[in-house]
């Protein structure tokens, strides 16, 4: 499933060859995706122009100016989600879709933005005119990589919480992007057990783990960086990447720093693996 990792590389994947770029034709092969594609898409799309690429959350932010942009706001912003299966890629004017590409937005440079997605549980659709009454982003809490997400924030937002730390860590309005791997592997970086309640950690340890969520996503996006060119046609799937993983996975197998055998239990309704002799 494409975590927050990968969509920020979609982002910068994609943006060299869009961004900047008038639309000249839209062909939607299959509107029926977790939510319709708007029936507006290609009349507000052909003739206009794509704004810098911007990314919230899992939501991918594409803004739409109608006439070239001169700095000011857009007109419109598209919100892309990949949901479940779903991925952008660059492809040329000519290049054959495959069975599952979904959507193309032609650009007048000959590329092709494609949309494919086997499941169907990703969508593209207008976002609120006022992204703060988005419903799909109002309630999201702070990037992760900002500096509004810390150990003070955490710290703050756990106060009496009985909840375990992995789950609360995986809330959404907490923190968007500490998807179950993440999670996992923060807190074994900042030596958590994933069992201890959430309101149970100290500001320094809280610390340590803001740092290490920021660590383990910086990670995976600068892997991801190193598979860019798989954004282009003709050179397979795209950068969607495996990384190394210290616990999540790993269940039964011993710790690669102190030995012991790796457990794996259910928190929140989810696998989590972690060390019993690292974490506490
Ligand atoms: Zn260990």
């Amino acid at each position: 499933m494409p975590e927050l990792p990968e969509v920020e590389t979609t982002r910068r994947g994609i943006a060299p060859y869009i961004e900047g770029q008038e639309v000249t034709e839209v062909l939607v092969r299959q509107p029926r995706l977790r939510v319709p594609v708007p029936d507006d898409l290609a009349e507000r799309l052909v003739g206009a122009r794509i704004g810098v690429l911007k990314r919230r959350a899992k939501y991918l932010q594409i803004p739409i100016h109608s006439t070239p942009p001169s700095g000011g706001s857009a007109d419109a912003t598209l919100l892309w989600h990949l949901g479940m299966s779903g991925s952008l890629r660059i492809a040329q004017v000519g290049d054959l879709p495959k069975k599952h590409d979904h959507v193309d937005v032609v650009t007048a440079n000959g590329y092709v933005l494609r949309y494919h997605d086997p499941r169907r549980f990703g969508f593209v659709d207008w976002q609120a005119e006022d992204e703060a009454q988005d419903k799909r982003l109002a309630h999201l809490g702070p990037e992760p990589l900002s500096d509004a997400f810390n150990g003070k924030w955490l710290y703050t937002r756990s106060r009496n919480k009985r909840v375990a730390v992995k789950p609360f860590l995986m809330d959404n309005q907490i923190v968007v992007g500490a998807g179950n791997i993440y999670a996992a592997e923060a807190l074994f970086m900042a030596g958590i057990d994933p069992r201890r309640a959430a309101g149970r950690v100290s500001r320094a340890r809280y610390d340590a783990l803001a740092l290490a969520v920021k660590e383990v996503l910086a990670a995976a996006i600068t892997q991801g960086g190193t598979t860019l060119r798989d954004f282009v046609s003709g050179q397979g799937e795209p950068g969607y990447f495996a990384q190394r993983l210290n616990v999540y996975g790993r269940h039964g197998q011993p710790c690669l720093r102190c030995g012991a055998e790796l457990r794996r239990i259910t928190l929140g309704q989810r696998a989590s693996v972690f060390c019993p002799g690292c974490q506490r």
